[in-house]
């Protein structure tokens, strides 16, 4: 987690914050998805999931988030996997004033290919490479919401631990959402409605940042795989202390360990805009 021989691309400024266009207007992009977080309880969907990635068409590669996706309602050949290089069209988001917020037009969406190796993704994700957390928090502090970063990509300098603790369930917002959906059955639906179930541990990752000054960091794990991982752990029969203790092993030991060159991909909450999530881990070899 020492290496950073990152070749950015010359008179790159991986701090720069991409501008939306102005009003509404569908823009056509290419995009490597790089993070896929957890789902959410939705009212109107079940389930939303926060995509993001990186915009690839333009001269200078940016950070977009697509939201909102409901992965239940996307057809088979539209799901796409994290390193896909998709095509879509998207407008800027009205709701979400961060720069990077999109809604995505999910009829639109063309898988083009997929990534396979990590230096074929490296190659776009280094130029996005932040100075550190600390100062992603300072410019957020400063900023106005809708010219500072929301998405970053950090390497941290130690990573000291992942903190895992049981999940206690959805809290009253977010039941909430779940009782409505499940009430709203319409006429044209194929089976019955499920609920989105809680998993069974929430986890943080303590670290600290590239600043000299650093204090420490502990932000949650919001990646998509934390969860898919203890679901099937859960469905092969495992115990949960052996679910708790294979989540250690992944994302502690295997995606920080001291031969692997971290990069977390971290996201504010639109409400909380202090407040940072891991939604994703690039964890190549050094
Ligand atoms: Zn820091």
């Amino acid at each position: 987690m020492t290496g950073s021989g990152d070749q950015q691309s010359l008179f790159f400024d991986p701090e720069a914050v991409p501008s939306k266009p102005p009003g509404q207007l569908p823009v056509d992009m290419r995009v490597l998805i790089t993070v896929k977080a957890a789902p959410n309880p939705s009212q109107s969907y079940g389930e939303t999931v926060c995509v993001a990635g990186i915009r690839i068409d333009e001269p200078q590669v940016s950070w977009v988030r697509l939201y909102p996706i409901n992965f239940r309602a996307l057809a088979d050949d539209k799901q796409f996997r994290k390193y896909d290089v998709v095509r879509l069209r998207a407008r800027p988001s009205s709701k979400d004033p961060r720069p990077e917020s999109f809604r995505p037009d999910l009829g639109t969406v063309r898988t083009e290919e997929r990534l396979k190796a990590w230096p074929a993704r490296r190659r776009f994700v280094v130029d996005l490479v932040n100075k550190s957390m600390c100062q992603v928090l300072q410019d957020v502090r400063d900023g106005r919401q809708d010219a500072v970063a929301s998405l970053a990509a950090i390497r941290p300098r130690q990573v000291d631990k992942v903190v895992i603790k049981p999940h206690l369930g959805w809290n009253r917002d977010e039941q909430a959402k779940i009782d409505a959906y499940m009430q709203q059955q319409t006429l044209d639906e194929t089976g019955p409605r499920t609920a989105l179930k809680a998993p069974a541990f929430r986890g943080w990752y303590r670290y600290r940042c590239q600043a000299p000054d650093c204090r420490g960091h502990e932000q949650g794990i919001y990646d998509w795989e934390f969860v898919a991982l203890q679901w099937r752990l859960r469905r092969d029969g495992h115990s949960d202390a052996e679910i708790e203790a294979e989540l250690r092993t992944k994302f502690e030991k295997m995606m920080c360990g001291t031969d692997r060159d971290t990069i977390f991909y971290v996201g504010n909450q639109q409400k909380h805009r202090q407040t940072f999530m891991v939604l994703g881990v690039f964890y190549p070899p050094c």
